[in-house]
């Protein structure tokens, strides 16, 4: 999205993006004789928020990748978090649930623990029904992949490649 700037009379820029208001206050940045603008915006009234704009997209965004000068979008970058740990989600959920039981092993379908002392019996029985749906759901999950397998495993007898 190309963002479009209309120029104020008393000389301020403004732009809209994303349906906020943005206003240039400066400093811009200047790097290697590239220009990177710093725009602003509003969250709430009075407190002023930097975002770098990207030169080619012109996207507002927080950091900008410096082997192009460009942001995340256009260097093509990509977060590890939206790749770690996405193959069976669950399995995250449940040691995460699990770690906060404390004094267990942390992996899915090992035997739960015992109330810590001094925590509530309320709190320990609402952890310990979290860790159950999820590994419920986890089972699911799992016996959805086996059925596909199976249902592959026949596919390939049937063409004679098993
Ligand atoms: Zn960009």
């Amino acid at each position: 999205m190309r963002r479009a700037y209309r120029r104020r009379s008393d000389g301020a820029e403004v732009g809209r993006a994303h349906g906020s208001r943005l206003a240039r206050r400066g400093p811009n940045l200047l790097i290697d004789g590239n220009p990177i603008l710093v725009v602003w915006d509003e969250p709430m009234a009075g407190v002023g928020r930097p975002w770098f704009e990207c030169p080619r997209c012109y996207r507002r965004c927080r950091d900008i990748y410096f082997r192009q000068l460009a942001c995340r979008r256009c260097c093509r970058l990509d977060y590890a978090s939206r790749h770690l740990h996405r193959q069976t989600p669950a399995v995250h959920r449940v040691e995460r649930l699990r770690r906060k039981l404390g004094d267990c092993d942390v992996r899915p379908f090992a035997p739960l623990p015992e109330r810590r002392p001094g925590r509530s019996k309320a709190y320990h029985e609402k952890l310990v029904a979290m860790v159950h749906a999820e590994e419920g759901k986890l089972l699911e999950h799992l016996g959805g992949i086996v059925h596909d397998l199976s249902r592959r495993i026949q596919v390939r007898k049937g063409r004679h490649q098993w």
